[in-house]
C-alpha cells in the first residue's frame, strides 16, 4: 500500500512575523477588522499552499489562530466566563485573551512541556455550552477550495479541553453537554464530504490519562456514530499504560509521537490494530535538526513491520519550529546544512514516504549524509569539556560546608534584607544603545561607557531607596538566556527563527549545536564596576543551566543531562571568577526548572535528579562565605519541595503575591529550612503597591516563616516596568520593611 503523508498543524507567525505585525497594528487601531481578517486568511492560505506544494497528502487545516487554539475552541463551544458575556465577536475574543478595562484576561499557562502558552478556559458552575462553528466551517470550506480532499480539519478534543480548563462545573456533566455540539460539528463536516478529521488529544500522554478512560471511551463512542473517519492525534510522549484501550477506540487512525517516549516499544509489545491507520510522528516537530535518514527509515521499517497502514508525519504541530531555514543567511554553512524548520520538515516527510514507496532516493540520502558529515567536521567535540565531565566526582556537586555550618560565615545583613531580582527597566534608551553597538554605530568603549552610566545611575538609585542588597540592573542583556548563549561556545542564533510564545509574542530560541564552553568572563566586568560604586553588597547575576537548556533548541546527539552539565561547568567557572572579583552574593536564576517536568509523574525523579545536580554542579564551587541565591517565578513548589531543598541554595526568591501567599505556604509547610525571598508584589501589573498593602503582605509572610529566614523583594525582575512604577514601588517596599523592623524592635524592648 502506498505510504501517505500528513501534517498536524503549521508554523504560525508568518515568515516575517506578518501575523504579529497585523495583530499588533489592529490592537493599536491602525488596521481595521476586515483588513486584519483578510491579512490573516491570506497568510493561512499561503501556509496551505506551502504544504500542498511540498506534497503532503493530509494537510491540517483550522489550526491557524488569531491568538490561541484552546481559546478558539472555548469560544466556539460557548465557554465564555460571565465577565465577557455581553461582548461579542473579535472584541470579545481579544478581551478574553488580553483583558479589557477592569476585566482581566484568562490565565495563561504552558502547553504541556512546551514553551507555548495557551489560555486556560474558565468554566462557570452554571456554564451552558452552545456551539457556533461558523468560523471553523468557513475555514474548512476555503481550505477545500484550494486543497480539495487533502483538507483535514483539526479539532481539539473536549476531553483535553476540559482537562486543561479551570472548571467550576462537574466534568462529566459538561462533557455530556459538549458531546452533542461535537456531533453537530462532525455532522456538518461530513456534509462537506470531508475525508478525515484530526482530533487532537494530547492529554492521553500525561499521568492523568488513566483516570480519563471512561470519559475518553464515552467521547469516541459518541463521535464515531457520525461516521466521519477520525484520526486520534497524540504527541509529546508515548501512550504508556493507556496504550491498549486507546488503540481499541472506535477511530479510523491513531497518531503517535515516535520522537519522545517509547511508542515503538509499546507497538512492538502490544501490536497495532490492522484496521487502523498509524500516523507515525517520526519527524521531530519540537526541534530544528534535519533527520538522519538512515535512522529514521530504519525506525519507519520497524513500525511498518507491525502496523498495516502507516503514514509519515511530524511528531506534533510544526508551530514549535520557525518557518524556513532558508531565511538564515548568517549561520555557518555546515550548521545551516543540517537545520530543518517547518518548510524543510515537509520536504523530509515527503522524501521519507517516497523512499518507502520505492522511489530511488539514494542521491538525496547521500546529500543529507554529506551535510551531516560536513557539520561533524565543522563541529568536533571539545576534548576539554568531555574530560572535565568524565572527571566529575560527588564532591563537585557538594558545597564544602552544609547550610547550617556555612550560614554564620556569610554576609551579615539587617533582619528582613531587601533586594530586587536583578533587572531594572529596559527603557528605549537602553535598547537603542544595544542596537547602536550591534550596528557598529558605537564603539565597544563608547558602548561600555554608556552601560556604565546606566549601572551607576541604578546603583545610586538603589542606595537612595535604601535597599540592602543591590544589583547592577542587567542593562546589557536582551534576554537572560541569549546573553549567556552569545558568550559561550556551542550556541548559534538565528535572524528569523521566530516561534510563537503566546498571542502575538514570539521568541527566537538559541540553538545549542556543539560542546558548551566558556572562554571569557561573561558578567564579571559589570559586577565589578557596580560593586566599585557602593559599600553595599552587589549580587552577581547568572542564569542557571536548566533555564538556558529549556529555552533553547537542544542538540539531538547528546542527552539533555549532558548538555545541562556542560552549561553548569561553564557557569561554575563564572561563579569562581565572580568570587575572586569580590562577589559575596551570587544569584543563579532557574525559573524554568519546573516547566521542564516530564508529562508522566513516574519520570519526574529522573529529570529532577539531573536538573538539580546541574544547579549543584554550577554552584557547589562557591566558598562557604559566598551566599548563593536562586530565583523561580510562576513555580508551584508543593510537590517538588524536596528537590528545591536539594538545590542547596542559601536563599530562594519566589513569587508570592499573585498566589496570595500560597507559594510561601507550600514552601514553609514542607519545612524548608533555608532563606526565602518573599516576592511581595506583582511586577506584571503596573499598579504601584502601597506601603500599607506591603506591610500586610510582609506580615502575612512572617506568619508562615521565622524572621531569620525571610528576605523581601518584588516577585520577578523589573525590566518590563517603567521607572515611574519601579521607584515608588520599591520605596514603599523598603518603607514597609523598615516599619516592621521598628515594630519588632519595640517588641524586643
Ligand atoms: N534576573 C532576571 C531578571 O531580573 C530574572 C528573570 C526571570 O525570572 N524570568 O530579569
Ligand atoms: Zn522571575
Amino acid at each position: 500500500m502506498t505510504i501517505q503523508t500528513a501534517s498536524l498543524g503549521y508554523a504560525r507567525m508568518g515568515k516575517r512575523r506578518e501575523v504579529k505585525k497585523a495583530l499588533e497594528s489592529f490592537w493599536r487601531g491602525k488596521l481595521n477588522e476586515a483588513t486584519l481578517v483578510q491579512t490573516l486568511q491570506d497568510l493561512e492560505a499561503k501556509d496551505w499552499q506551502t504544504q500542498l506544494q511540498a506534497g503532503i497528502d493530509h494537510i491540517a487545516v483550522g489550526d491557524f489562530t488569531f491568538y490561541d487554539l484552546v481559546l478558539d475552541w472555548a469560544v466556539r463551544l460557548g465557554l465564555i466566563p460571565a465577565r465577557f458575556a455581553e461582548l461579542s465577536g473579535l472584541t470579545r475574543y481579544f478581551a478574553m485573551a488580553r483583558g479589557v478595562d477592569n476585566r482581566p484576561a484568562l490565565e495563561m499557562t504552558k502547553w504541556f512541556d512546551s514553551n507555548y502558552h495557551y489560555l486556560v478556559s474558565e468554566i462557570d458552575a452554571d456554564a451552558k455550552p452552545q456551539g457556533d462553528f461558523s468560523d471553523f466551517i468557513a475555514t474548512v470550506k476555503r481550505a477545500q477550495s484550494s486543497l480539495a480532499a487533502r483538507a483535514t480539519p483539526v479539532i481539539l478534543s473536549p476531553v483535553t479541553l476540559l482537562s486543561l480548563s479551570r472548571c467550576k462545573a462537574d466534568f462529566d456533566g459538561l462533557l455530556d453537554a459538549l458531546l452533542p455540539l461535537y456531533v453537530e460539528l462532525l455532522t456538518e463536516l461530513k456534509g462537506l464530504a470531508i475525508a478525515e478529521v484530526q482530533i487532537h488529544e494530547p492529554i492521553l500522554v500525561t499521568s492523568r490519562a488513566p483516570q480519563l478512560q471512561a470519559a475518553v471511551e464515552k467521547t469516541y463512542a459518541a463521535l464515531a456514530k457520525v461516521g466521519v473517519p477520525l484520526q486520534l492525534v497524540t504527541y509529546f510522549d508515548d501512550l504508556g499504560d493507556t496504550y491498549n484501550w486507546v488503540t481499541a477506540l472506535p477511530v479510523a487512525g491513531i497518531s503517535l509521537d515516535f520522537t519522545r517516549g517509547d511508542n515503538l516499544q509499546l507497538l512492538q509489545t502490544h501490536g497495532f490494530p490492522a484496521d487502523k491507520v498509524l500516523g507515525a510522528g517520526v519527524i521531530d516537530g519540537r526541534n530544528i535538526w534535519q533527520c538522519q535518514p538512515e535512522d529514521t527509515l530504519q525506525r519507519l521499517k520497524e513500525i511498518q513491520a507491525i502496523a498495516t497502514t502507516v503514514r509519515v508525519q511530524p511528531s506534533a504541530s510544526l508551530q514549535f519550529v520557525p518557518h524556513d531555514a532558508k531565511l538564515e543567511k548568517q549561520l555557518p554553512q555546515p550548521l545551516h546544512g543540517v537545520l530543518s524548520f517547518a518548510e524543510q520538515k515537509l520536504t523530509e516527510i515527503v522524501f521519507l514516504a517516497q523512499t518507502l514507496n520505492g522511489t530511488d532516493t539514494t542521491a538525496q540520502q547521500q546529500q543529507i549524509q554529506q551535510a551531516w558529515q560536513a557539520f561533524i567536521d565543522f563541529n568536533p567535540p571539545n576534548p576539554a569539556v568531555h574530560t572535565a565531565l568524565e572527571a566529575l566526582q560527588p564532591k563537585n556537586f557538594e558545597r564544602s560546608l552544609s547550610y547550617s555550618s556555612r550560614i554564620s560565615q556569610q554576609i551579615a545583613l539587617p533582619p528582613l534584607p531587601t533586594t530586587t531580582i536583578g533587572s531594572f527597566p529596559q527603557t528605549k534608551e537602553v535598547r537603542r544603545l544595544r542596537v547602536q553597538y550591534k550596528k557598529g554605530e558605537l564603539s565597544l568603549a563608547e558602548y561600555q561607557a554608556a552601560m556604565e552610566k546606566q549601572i551607576a545611575d541604578c546603583i545610586k538609585l538603589q542606595e537612595d531607596i535604601g535597599l540592602d542588597v543591590l544589583v547592577h540592573g542587567e542593562f546589557e542583556r536582551t534576554d537572560m538566556v541569549e546573553y549567556f548563549g552569545r558568550q559561550l561556545s556551542g550556541f548559534a542564533f538565528t535572524t528569523n527563527g521566530w516561534v510563537q510564545s503566546y498571542g502575538s509574542r514570539c521568541v527566537r530560541p538559541p540553538i545549542i549545536y556543539g560542546d558548551v564552553s566558556r572562554s571569557q568572563a561573561m558578567t564579571v566586568r559589570e559586577f565589578q564596576f557596580a560593586q566599585s560604586l557602593t559599600e553595599k553588597p552587589v549580587k552577581g547575576m547568572l542564569t542557571a543551566p536548566i533555564t538556558i537548556l529549556n529555552w533553547s533548541f537542544p542538540r539531538a546527539d547528546l542527552s539533555r543531562k549532558e548538555q545541562a552539565f556542560q552549561i553548569a561547568l561553564a557557569l561554575r567557572e563564572e561563579i569562581a571568577e565572580l568570587e575572586t572579583a569580590g562577589a559575596q552574593i551570587i544569584q543563579v536564576d532557574e525559573p524554568a526548572l519546573r516547566e521542564g517536568l516530564p508529562l508522566k509523574v513516574q519520570h519526574w525523579n529522573d529529570y529532577l535528579g539531573w536538573a538539580v545536580d546541574a544547579f549543584r554542579l554550577a554552584t557547589a564551587i562557591a566558598q562557604p562565605q559566598t551566599q548563593i541565591h536562586t530565583h523561580m517565578c510562576y513555580c508551584e513548589f508543593g510537590d517538588i519541595i524536596q528537590d528545591i531543598e536539594r538545590l542547596d541554595a542559601d536563599v530562594i526568591s519566589i513569587e508570592n503575591s499573585r498566589s496570595n501567599n500560597r507559594t510561601l505556604g507550600e514552601v514553609t509547610s514542607a519545612g524548608y529550612s533555608h532563606q526565602i525571598g518573599n516576592g511581595v508584589y506583582d511586577i506584571h501589573s503596573p499598579v504601584v503597591p502601597t506601603q500599607a498593602q506591603l506591610v500586610e503582605q510582609l506580615k502575612a509572610g512572617l506568619e508562615k516563616l521565622p524572621i531569620q529566614q525571610v528576605w523581601i523583594n518584588p516577585d520577578c525582575g523589573l525590566k518590563t516596568r517603567r521607572w515611574e512604577e519601579v521607584v515608588p514601588a520599591l520605596k514603599n517596599m523598603v518603607a514597609a520593611t523598615r516599619k516592621l523592623r521598628e515594630e519588632m524592635d519595640a517588641i524586643a524592648k
